[in-house]
């Protein structure tokens, strides 16, 4: 109920299995968790671009924001920066409304291997504002972890913990390790 987590709809699960098969399951590293292989890029840093969309009431553009700036700060070799045209391609959607008692406050449809490689969907479900209220930045934080393809781990002293807060937006080290053995 408090827990803000959901994992990626089965269906992705299932392609990503059918995809890379016993990959998947041989993908696991020491403490991060990884959704699938790296795309060992020979780049110092990886652009990519999210788009907001406010369908609700309750406006997220400043925990975004910080979530993203989170990530920015820190030593993960991908760089987010806002676009503010739909019609421009982006890679992270953003989108808040009341999604209704659904058990999470944030979702994230994390990319898809050869069909969407860089692209995620991350809904804000401001059925729970109150909940997850001080905790916002590091709800963004948390599912755009999933936007780099990093799951839910059960060490809670990371940003990809699979339940409840840490206290901050914060990526530490193990979630940027995670993140840099991807990009
Ligand atoms: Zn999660």
């Amino acid at each position: 109920m408090k827990s803000k987590h959901i994992k990626r709809i089965f269906s992705i699960i299932l392609l990503l299995a059918l995809v890379f098969g016993t990959y998947v399951s041989t993908n696991k590293v020491m403490a991060y968790s990884i959704l699938w292989g790296s795309k060992n890029f020979n780049t110092s840093q990886y652009s990519l671009k999210y788009y907001y969309l406010q369908n609700g009431t309750k406006n997220y553009s400043s925990i975004i924001t910080s979530g993203v700036s989170a990530w920015n700060t820190s030593s993960a070799r991908i760089y987010v920066s806002k676009e503010t045209d739909f019609y421009t391609h982006y890679n992270i959607e953003f989108t808040s409304k009341d999604y209704g008692n659904t058990g999470w406050h944030g979702h994230c449809q994390a990319p898809i291997p050869i069909l969407f490689p860089d692209n995620s969907y991350i809904k804000l479900n401001e059925y729970y504002d109150s909940s997850f209220s001080g905790n916002g930045a590091e709800l963004v934080s948390h599912e755009m972890g999933h936007s780099f393809r990093l799951d839910d781990i059960s060490d809670m002293t990371v940003l990809m913990r699979n339940s409840g807060y840490k206290g901050s937006a914060k990526p530490e080290k193990d979630d940027i390790d995670g993140v840099n053995s991807n990009y």
